[in-house]
């Protein structure tokens, strides 16, 4: 029995469901195949609640943390990790709240909760993943303005988002002191994007390259501080670090559901797949090790509605998850023979997709700097 939910939260649990199963899975498929969601997508989670659903009205659906939750599980457990709703709720939207002027707030995040504006966030570049202060992107200010020039790479709903939250140098010589952070509209003379870049998995998930060249942002189109970027990022990763931990459990979670039933159904020797011993002992070990994951992870929830999260357990978090969620569903696929293999019952793609959760959002390398700084 989880604790952390109201019946509220477990009532919008039934409508985001409803949701996914008569919105997202019968198109799931033909998004795969065309590598984008469509933009009539996030209108219709939008006026559902399912966007910024932690964000107080006018400028989220008026929830917590915990609507959040549900909305990350429901989809990770319904096997959709590429739909990219947790960058922009989770991540786009609170740096937005947390950071920006009244000004910045009313013009975008009404529409970002309902799914008229998509967000995304760029950090990442060719030169520059892991380590944030090899960042060449540069903003020099030049004015009244801002001139923003260089190059972003895997950017999580690049091809869809009207707004990029863009990571750019302000300082060069003081490194990573020296990163401010801007909001940039789709649409600026000198912002163009490339197309969806081919993935091993997540091929519904929009991810490209973003280019600036010499685009003139004007001055209050800064975030926050100039130069705080750096102390921003690692200010918001927990909640973002977090919710990849959420969506690689919950992922995990459906499959072992679904492999539970289909080993209950297929027949080797003579015996059900589950009845053979070794089949049983996989099924066991898969459980065990995920309902001891979801207790750690309610608590975090726990303490991130505190306000008491630390960014290195949140980094425990998404290491332990991601790592798990690997390590889980290739033991799930092997139950399903061949046809794991296939794209027939969804475990293959379950598979392709979580690679990523050990990659993005920091490494699991990283994870390990994180906590190991802190012995
Ligand atoms: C599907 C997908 C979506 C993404 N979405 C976004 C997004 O929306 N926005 C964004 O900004 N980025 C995004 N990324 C980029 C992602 O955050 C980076 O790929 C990640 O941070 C790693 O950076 P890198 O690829 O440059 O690898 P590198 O930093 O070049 O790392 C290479 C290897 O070195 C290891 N390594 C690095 N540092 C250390 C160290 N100190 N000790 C030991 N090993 C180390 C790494 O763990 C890795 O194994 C996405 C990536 C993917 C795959």
């Amino acid at each position: 029995m989880r604790t952390i939910f109201r019946d509220d939260h477990l009532l919008f649990r039934d409508q985001v469901q409803r949701f996914i199963n008569e919105r997202i899975l019968p198109h799931y498929a033909a998004w795969e195949a065309a590598g984008v969601t469509p933009r009539a997508l996030w209108r219709e989670a939008g006026a559902q609640g399912l966007l910024n659903s932690a964000l107080p009205a006018p400028y989220g659906a008026d929830g917590d943390f915990g609507h959040a939750v549900v909305v990350i599980e429901e989809l990770a457990r319904a096997n959709c990790l590429g739909i990219g709703f947790s960058i922009h709720s989770d991540m786009v939207a609170p740096y937005l709240l947390n950071l920006g002027s009244t000004v910045q707030k009313d013009r975008w995040l009404a529409k970002m909760a309902a799914g008229e504006l998509i967000g995304a966030i760029a950090m990442t570049e060719p030169g520059a993943g892991s380590d944030l202060k090899a960042i060449r992107t540069r903003a020099v200010r030049d004015g009244e303005h801002y001139v923003l020039s260089g190059q972003k790479t895997f950017i999580t709903n690049g091809v869809n988002a009207g707004l990029v939250i863009v990571v750019a140098s302000t300082e060069p010589e003081l490194g990573a002191r020296g990163l401010s952070l801007f909001c940039v509209e789709e649409g600026l003379p000198g912002f163009s994007k490339g197309p969806a870049l081919r993935k091993i998995g997540q091929h519904a998930q929009d991810t490209c390259e973003l280019f600036f060249d010499e685009v003139r942002l004007p001055v209050d189109c800064l975030l926050g501080e100039a130069n705080a970027g750096f102390e921003y990022l690692g200010r918001e990763l927990a909640r973002e670090r977090l919710a990849i931990a959420l969506r690689a459990a919950a992922s995990a979670e459906g499959m072992l559901e679904q492999t539970k039933a289909y080993t209950r159904e297929r027949k080797v020797f003579g015996k059900r797949v589950i009845d053979h011993q070794s089949n049983r002992f996989t099924l066991a070990d898969a459980q065990a090790r995920l309902h001891m994951l979801r207790v750690f992870l309610d608590d975090c929830v726990r303490q991130l509605m505190a306000g008491t999260l630390d960014p290195v357990v949140a980094a425990m978090a998404k290491l332990n998850a991601s790592e798990m969620q690997g390590q889980i569903l290739d033991d799930l696929l092997q139950l399903y023979g061949g046809y794991g293999y296939s794209s027939e019952y969804g475990i293959g793609r379950a598979w392709a997709d979580a690679r990523a959760l050990r990659i993005f959002g920091g490494t699991s390398e990283i994870m390990r700097e994180i906590i190991g700084r802190a012995l």
